[in-house]
């Protein structure tokens, strides 16, 4: 299995999905080789992980196995052929992975937090030709995750990818971390040539969404999944109720529907639709430029009479009106909200 894939050429085709497997941390052999045994029964997983050093909350609780488990690491590559993936957070743990043969380092999102360890991390990663793959930091910063990008960039690292892991959130929720999609889409429109894998046991946090977030993620295109598997879940160190077992990882897989990237057989049917698709935005486009123009001369009489520009009472109204008569059409009321708030706002900007 395993043995055979070139993770350097995933990242020049991208063609296969790439699926990262393994327990959130190493804890023993028994417990590495036999997760590795089970991860070997299903053809799609090319990569194991563990974490060997792992960056915890609070300081009594289990921060890894350190050195011992590479050696772990090194021996499930051995016997099942999967290449080996684990967590740096700085120049001793990259020393280490590199001696025992790690193939693939990942920088965790804590990690990405902090420009200084990524600087470090990119100094000793310099003319190196190993795959670095680059959580999103813990906050919702595209700016950051970009910035760990150009800086591991600067220190001529060819092979970057990105794991899209979910962002920390105050609001309640029933993720661990907020997906907010948008965040790795827009960070593939700057950045095209970093592929983007979707970490979905962070973003979960439990076992019971993972499979429909799974889903999510391939209907949104994703081209690789990191997943935590454990042959004992339950009584996992780290992460026990995001954890699945292997056999629960391989009926997930059945469970999937893959889409096709592009459409073969009825073209001209999305053709059309996507024809339509641009009319209307055209539409609103021009309707959007008109109403501007009306609220400009609102502005005028506004100036002219000494009104003041933001009148509250009739835009708390408008809102109102809005949103419901948008949920009436079948809209979400909350999209609406936010799309009129943007308009108001410029509508007032040029008023002021
Ligand atoms: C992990 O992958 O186990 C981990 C600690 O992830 P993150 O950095 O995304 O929290
Ligand atoms: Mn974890």
């Amino acid at each position: 299995m395993g043995e055979s894939f070139d993770i350097r050429k995933w990242f020049d085709n991208r063609d296969n999905l790439l699926v990262i497997s393994g327990p959130c941390s190493v804890e023993s052999r028994e417990q590495l080789l036999a997760t590795a045994a089970g991860l070997s029964e299903i053809d799609r997983v090319k990569v194991l992980r563990g974490g060997i050093w792992k960056p915890r909350t609070r300081p009594d609780a289990f921060e890894g196995i350190g050195e011992v488990g590479l050696k772990w690491m090194q021996e499930a590559k051995q016997r099942y052929g999967f290449l080996t993936m684990t967590e740096v957070a700085n120049p001793e743990h990259v020393e280490l992975a590199m001696r025992y043969g790690i193939d693939i380092l990942w920088l965790g999102a804590r990690t990405v937090a902090n420009p200084f360890s990524v600087q470090e991390l990119a100094d000793c990663l310099r003319g190196c030709d190993i795959p670095v793959f680059v959580k999103n930091p813990i906050a919702p910063d595209l700016k950051l995750w970009v910035g760990a990008f150009e800086r591991l960039d600067g220190a001529g690292l060819k092979y970057l990818g990105g794991i899209h892991r979910g962002f920390a959130s105050v609001d309640e929720s029933p993720y661990r971390n907020e997906p907010l999609w948008e965040i790795p889409i827009e960070l593939l429109r700057l950045r095209p040539d970093i592929p983007v894998i979707t970490d979905i046991s962070h973003i979960c946090g439990c076992r019971e969404l993972l499979q429909e977030v799974a889903q999510k993620a391939l209907d949104m295109g994703t081209i690789g999944f990191m997943i935590e598997t454990h042959n004992d879940p339950d009584n996992a160190l780290t992460d026990a109720k995001q954890q699945i077992t292997p056999e629960s990882l391989k009926k997930a897989f059945k469970n999937l529907t893959f889409r096709k990237k592009k459409v073969d057989g009825d073209a001209i049917v999305l053709h059309n639709l996507r024809k339509e698709i641009d009319d209307i935005d055209d539409e609103l486009l021009n309707l959007l430029a008109k109403r501007m123009s009306v609220s400009e001369k609102i502005g005028d009489f506004k100036k002219q009479n000494k009104v003041a520009v933001l009148q509250m009472g009739r835009w708390k109204q408008i809102l109102e009106h809005h949103i419901n008569k948008g949920v009436g059409l079948g809209l979400d009321g909350e999209s609406v909200k936010e799309i009129f708030e943007i308009i108001h706002k410029d509508s007032i900007d040029r008023q002021l």
